[in-house]
Order: C-alpha cells, then sequence, then structure tokens
C-alpha cells in the first residue's frame, strides 16, 4: 500500500507528519510521499507559509532518514522493506503567478512532484477562480467575477492552464485532472459536450507525449463532492486506451484518510483494463501490478 498525495498540518490538512507516518506504519505502508501546497504568493487558508516552507522540508527529510536508519539497521528488514518516506509538494500554476517547479526543485531535493490547478487565470492575474475547497459559493462567485459566468470561457483556461503546466512544468504528477467539474453538477456544462471532451482529449495527449503520470484521486468520493474519482470513469477509460500511467491517491488531509477506498479503486481500475499502478521511489518511477 502507498499512497503520494498527503496534506499535513504545513498545508491544509490536520496533524504533523509524524502522525501520518505512524498511520502509515500501522497500515503496513510500503511508501508514504508528503505533499502539502506549495506557497502561493497572496493571503489563503491552504498553502505553506513561505516562512515554513524549509521547515516542512527538513521535518519530512528528517522523518525519511529516521525510517530508513530503523530499517537499514535490521539486516532481517531491509530498506526496500520498510516504509519508504518521499518528499514532495503539490505545486499549484498559475501562469504569470507562481514559482516553477524547476525554483522549488532547487529549493528542496524532492523526490517527485504532483502539478494541480486550484485556481483559474484570465487575462487579469489579480482575478482567479477558486475551484476547489470546501463551498459552491465560491466556485459560483468565481465563475461569475473572472469569466462573466461564461462556463465554456473558464473551464477551457482551466485545461489550457492544466496543458500549458504538463508542457512546460513536467510534473511527475497530474493531480485532480478534471476537478473543474466538482461543482459543475450539470448546472453550468454538460461534460458530453464536444468542446468539452475535446478539451480533455487535447490535454491527454499532451499528458501522454510528456509522461506524466495521472492520479486516480479517491477525495471527492469519501468527501461526498463527487459520485466518481478524479478523473471521472469515460476519462479513465481513454486513460487506459492510450496507455497512460496511473497511480491511485487519497489526498488525505488527516491520518485516518491515508488509504480510504484504495481497495475498491483497485477492483474498478483492474475491472477497466488497468493492470499497473506506478510508485515513486527514491530512485524514481517503479510500476506495481494491480
Ligand atoms: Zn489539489
Ligand atoms: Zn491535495
Amino acid at each position: 500500500m502507498f499512497n503520494l498525495h498527503t496534506h499535513t498540518r504545513f498545508s491544509d490538512g490536520s496533524d504533523e507528519p509524524q502522525a501520518y507516518v505512524e498511520e502509515a506504519l500501522r497500515q503496513g505502508f510500503s511508501t508514504l510521499g508528503f505533499s502539502d501546497h506549495s506557497p502561493v504568493p497572496f493571503d489563503n487558508t491552504f498553502a505553506i507559509r513561505e516562512e515554513e516552507l524549509a521547515l516542512y522540508g527538513e521535518t519530512i527529510l528528517q522523518l525519511k532518514k529516521r525510517c530508513r536508519d530503523i530499517h537499514g539497521s535490521d539486516p532481517l528488514n531491509p530498506v526496500q522493506k520498510g516504509l519508504q518516506i518521499l518528499l514532495s509538494l503539490e505545486i499549484d500554476f498559475i501562469p504569470g503567478i507562481t514559482r516553477t517547479f524547476d525554483e522549488y526543485r532547487r529549493m528542496l531535493p524532492l523526490d517527485y512532484t504532483i502539478g494541480s490547478v486550484h485556481l483559474v487565470r484570465n487575462s487579469d492575474p489579480s482575478h482567479l477562480w477558486f475551484i476547489d475547497g470546501p463551498e459552491m459559493a465560491v466556485y459560483d462567485k468565481g465563475l461569475l467575477e473572472v469569466f462573466g459566468n461564461d462556463a465554456r470561457k473558464g473551464v477551457t483556461a482551466y485545461y489550457r492552464q492544466i496543458q500549458e503546466m504538463v508542457a512546460t512544468q513536467k510534473p511527475g504528477i497530474v493531480g485532480h485532472l478534471d476537478k473543474i467539474r466538482m461543482y459543475n453538477r450539470d448546472r453550468y456544462f454538460s461534460e458530453a459536450s464536444a468542446w468539452y471532451t475535446g478539451l480533455v482529449d487535447e490535454t491527454l495527449d499532451i499528458i501522454k507525449e510528456t509522461g506524466c503520470v495521472v492520479e486516480v484521486n479517491t477525495r471527492g468520493i469519501y468527501k461526498k463532492r463527487s459520485e466518481t474519482y478524479f478523473p471521472g470513469p469515460a476519462i479513465l477509460q481513454k486513460i487506459q486506451d492510450l496507455r497512460i500511467p496511473v497511480t491511485i491517491s487519497s489526498d488525505a488531509h488527516k491520518p485516518h484518510e491515508l488509504s480510504m477506498l484504495f481497495p475498491e479503486t483497485k477492483a474498478f481500475l483492474f475491472s477497466i483494463g488497468f493492470r499497473e499502478l506506478v510508485n515513486f521511489s527514491a530512485a524514481g518511477m517503479e510500476y506495481i501490478p494491480l
């Protein structure tokens, strides 16, 4: 068992990183990747504060070293059989506003990166559409204020931002690919319309070309904000057809969420043709049979 998408109290998660390590050990995890939200240069409640970024890195690296020492000192329990801790960030990509992924790669020894779009910009960078979070009213207000309620324009900007992120930043993992639909619920646009599926297809082609991994994010379901994974089943089938590699992640914000819905998700992915998942290690990507 492994999870590469985890938030602690350094961003919008609940606990110190140590609490997640204890839970991962209890559940017999092989790998636990920490991926708190990268800092963003404006007031917010979800990202690592700029002045805490270095401490975040040091804290995770300490845990990584401790886990390695524990397992490394026991010849019957070699490193590769123990819990591997990885340091990552879920990096927000807002062109012209956020740091490049390479800047973060230089600042911290990241084992991999997750690239996500939570804020969609239009031509005016002071106006951002926040598409995530616990409140649907924020999504509605943003669509109105930033894109004049023109959903096609806003959704197109979202997928273009993801396409630019994948092509220019080359994240290891693309986070919750179609999160833009979380609060849509058939109110503003149809996910079956040709313009929408066209945007998804273009995005998948770029992901395929770049070699990024797509995460199958279970959080929307266990938080009861979506009936399906991010991305949903129609997109997952396309991902399978294109042979794009996937990983399962819980996007945990609390220790007990670390492996939520993993058994059913593995069974579902197997049923639509997937046969392996990607895990990361200090040495790079590895394929785990489903
Ligand atoms: Zn996210
Ligand atoms: Zn996340």
